[in-house]
Order: structure tokens, then sequence, then C-alpha cells
């Protein structure tokens, strides 16, 4: 791979990047609070195969839930343990 290349492969990653986030429904740090907020109740009381406490955060802090559930959906977050799994992996690399 010459120096143009990786160039050109190094722009396409950043728009990736900038694409990617622009589609979070809310902003980065939220994300982030979700995320931890979730992560410690899974590990203290399990995934009972829902969004429970993804949804319950979302009502907390009065956050718009149909964007952030139809993104969590995109991205594999179909209940909790997903969200981690899955969502919070994409909201990494992208952040
Ligand atoms: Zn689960």
């Amino acid at each position: 791979m010459d120096a143009s290349d990786r160039d050109r492969k190094k722009v396409w990653k950043l728009q990736q990047r900038k694409l990617a986030q622009s589609a979070f429904p809310v902003a980065d740090p939220l994300m982030k609070s979700l995320i931890e907020a979730v992560e410690a109740q899974v590990e203290d009381l399990g995934c009972d195969h829902t969004l429970r406490f993804t949804t319950s955060w979302i009502v907390q802090h009065e956050q718009p839930e149909a964007e952030i559930l139809r993104w969590l959906h995109e991205h594999g977050g179909y209940c909790d343990c997903e969200v981690l799994a899955n969502a919070a992996d994409h909201l990494e690399q992208n952040r």
C-alpha cells in the first residue's frame, strides 16, 4: 500500500466515523452514561431479555425514547445485555 492509498483509507475511515456519530440519537456523553448505567445494573441484577434498564434510564433522563431505541435496534441492542455487547461496541469504535 503506498502513501496515497493510506491517506485515502484514513479519510474514508474518518468519514465513516463522522457518519456514525451523526447517527447517534443523543450526544456522545449521554450515550456513554446510558451504557454505564445499564452495565452497572446488568452486572447486579442480570438481563431479563428486555430493555428495562435502558428504558428506565431514558425516562429518568427525559431523553427521546423512540430515537434511542431505534438506534439500539439498528445496532443489535434488543435487550439490556445486547445493548452492552453490540451497541456499546459500535459507540466505542465511533466516538
Ligand atoms: Zn439480554
